[in-house]
């Protein structure tokens, strides 16, 4: 039985991430999809709606079950018995970076590999960020994310107050 988790901070999932995991699900029999409890990063959704987003977008597909986990991704890994670590890849400044993770966590875990899937190319500039920035400027995201997504982003964004530039960057669309 082969056994994957697809990490990441899913602050919130797009359709890029949906489409990763639902190509994983074709390849491993199981599939936890796996969302870092606190990242780094400033979010802008709590851990239980990330949560929530990522059990809607996985309820058609029985291989994945959705997880949430806090230090090292391989010590995750082990705990459920992965031997992949899944993840998307767009364009190059991408792989600079997956390239340096994948090295590290096969040095900590050497039977763990990471198998990284190129991204759909409808998919190939969207991340989080730039969707919260299109949101932020109250652009058109209903071909980024599913509806149930796209009406509670729409929300908390017309709810953030003077600290949105914390929460959302504006660093490509405006200016
Ligand atoms: P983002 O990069 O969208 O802010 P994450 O850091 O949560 O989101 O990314 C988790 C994983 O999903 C990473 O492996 C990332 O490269 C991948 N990913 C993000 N966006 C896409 C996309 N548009 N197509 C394919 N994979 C993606």
């Amino acid at each position: 039985m082969t056994i994957a988790i697809y990490p990441g901070s899913f602050d919130p999932i797009h359709n890029g991430h949906i489409e990763i995991v639902r190509r994983a699900s074709l390849l491993f029999d199981e599939v936890y999809w796996a969302a870092y409890d606190r990242p780094l990063k400033n979010v802008l959704f709590t851990e239980q709606e990330r949560l929530d987003f990522m059990r809607q977008a996985a309820r058609d597909l029985p291989k994945v079950q959705v997880r949430s986990y806090h230090g090292l991704t391989v010590l995750f890994a082990r705990q459920v018995g992965a031997t992949a670590i899944v993840r998307g890849l767009r364009a190059t400044h991408d792989f600079e970076i997956e390239y340096q993770m994948a090295l590290t966590n096969h040095q900590q875990a050497p039977e763990i590999d990471t198998v990284c899937l190129m991204t759909g190319a409808q998919y190939a500039f969207l991340s989080s960020s730039i969707l919260k920035e299109v949101a932020l400027a109250n652009g058109n995201i209903s071909e980024m994310v599913p509806p149930y997504v796209a009406t509670k982003l729409q929300t908390r964004i017309a709810q953030l107050g003077e600290d949105r530039g914390e929460k959302v960057k504006l660093v490509s669309l405006q200016e």
